[in-house]
């Protein structure tokens, strides 16, 4: 096979690969541009693999950054653009199911593409659209499959992320995992396990943030994958309305978050211990906190104003798609337009700050934070108006009554 017409991002790239060939060695385009670029699909960064090794490369060309050396990755630095360079590699020992013991760089392109996990993901292009397929990735590709390259059982007792992996490709692409994989993923599933959660959660993410969840979500539960993931245990069900209910992907990893602690039903620091589990950055877990208590409003019905004002602007799509699947009617426009015409939408758009209640008057201390919450809350209900004047006088007879 050959592509006629290629991307704008390899166009801009041959000229790299000319360089290599023209010193002597290989160079291929790989991994998911290749991929996307036959199924059509848009594609973001262009990845290359080279017979020369880390150091040839940086001796022909004049700016590059060493990304990942030891791995034989150089980025080449062209007209703006960065290129991760890859030398051939075989992978031959795993004795962690994650990692390859060592990394031996190769010369021959046949090596490099046996050790890819799957067959779609194993196809290499040459500079001039010429695809080398030694694995049959573009009758994968045609049938909508994916496929372990060589023994399924032996690719994943070498590295356990590859499971999970198979099971985000298929909800990224709307892929079937074709038998024989799939039951060596069943057969493997606990050595997930062995996988720094950081390195799931990536794949977790993008399961749930691509075109098709269901999809994934399925040998995800069907493998028994589910099992060997923080806190999900007890939550076969829960998860397995998830896959029934999702028809498309969730907006982000923040909605992706807010769907699993809803469908689990967790709230406030139950929320909080089950992202600690995942790893997720503090950020994530108090935006999912507050998407969760949203969610769970929405599903009685609309937002009154201080709900609204607490969960912000930026969360109630989060919240409204949520809300969504797990059944509740789709109120997002008239969400924002609430939003929109709330008095107050944070803190700062206070008309007071604690300093002038003290100068008028008010003791520091803990009373003081409680004012201000109250005003906070009654501008925000349309009880009183967001004005300096009317706020001072209203704390003032607010202090007194205490
Ligand atoms: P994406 O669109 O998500 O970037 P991708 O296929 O490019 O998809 P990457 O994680 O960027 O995925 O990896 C690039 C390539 O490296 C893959 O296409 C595959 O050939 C190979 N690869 C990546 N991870 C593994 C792995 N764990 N085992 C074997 N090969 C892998
Ligand atoms: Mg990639």
């Amino acid at each position: 096979m050959k592509l006629e017409h290629l991307p704008q991002e390899f166009e801009a790239a041959r000229p790299v690969l000319q360089t290599i060939e023209q010193a002597g060695y290989q160079a291929y385009f790989v991994g998911g541009s290749v991929r996307d670029t036959i199924l059509g699909k848009s594609i973001h960064d262009v990845d290359i693999a080279t017979s020369a090794y880390p150091d040839e490369i940086k001796h022909l060309f004049k700016r590059t950054v060493d990304t990942g050396i030891d791995h034989g990755t150089v980025m080449i630095l062209d007209h703006g653009t960065g290129y991760e360079t890859t030398t051939f590699r075989s992978e031959s020992t795993y004795t962690d199911f994650r990692r390859p013991d060592h990394v031996t760089f190769v010369r021959s392109l046949a090596e490099d593409l046996k050790r890819r996990d799957f067959t779609i993901n194993a196809l290499a292009m040459r500079e001039n659209g010429e695809v080398i397929d030694l694995f049959d990735g573009l009758a994968d590709l045609k049938h909508h499959q994916i496929r372990a390259v060589g023994d399924p059982q032996e690719r994943f007792h070498e590295d356990a992320l590859r499971m999970m992996r198979a099971v985000r490709f298929a909800s990224q692409l709307d892929f079937a995992i074709v038998p024989a994989t799939e039951d060596a993923i069943t057969a493997h599933a606990d050595l997930l396990a062995k996988i720094a959660v950081e390195r799931t959660q990536v794949e977790l993410i993008k399961l749930f943030t691509g075109q098709t969840p269901q999809r994934g979500l399925k040998p995800f539960l069907e493998t028994g994958l589910w099992q060997y993931c923080p806190e999900f245990g007890d939550q076969q069900a829960s998860l397995t309305t998830v896959q029934q209910r999702l028809t498309q992907g969730v907006r982000d990893e923040t909605t992706a978050w807010t769907l699993l602690a809803s469908a689990f039903g967790l709230t406030g620091p139950a929320v909080a211990h089950f992202l600690k589990a995942w790893k997720t950055s503090n950020q994530t877990i108090t935006a999912v906190q507050t998407a969760t208590t949203a969610v769970a409003e929405l599903q009685r019905g609309p937002l009154d104003a201080w709900q609204l004002y607490a969960c912000g602007a930026d969360l109630l799509p989060v919240a409204n798609q949520v809300a969504v699947i797990l059944g509740s009617p789709d109120r997002l426009d008239a969400l924002q337009a609430a939003w929109a015409d709330l008095p107050m939408h944070q803190k700062q758009d206070l008309a007071v700050t604690g300093r002038d209640l003290m100068q008028a008057g008010i003791q520091p201390g803990p009373i003081l934070g409680q004012l201000l919450k109250q005003l906070e809350h009654e501008v925000v209900l349309g009880q009183i108006v967001n004005d300096r004047t009317v706020l001072i006088t209203r704390s003032t007879t607010l202090a007194n009554s205490k």
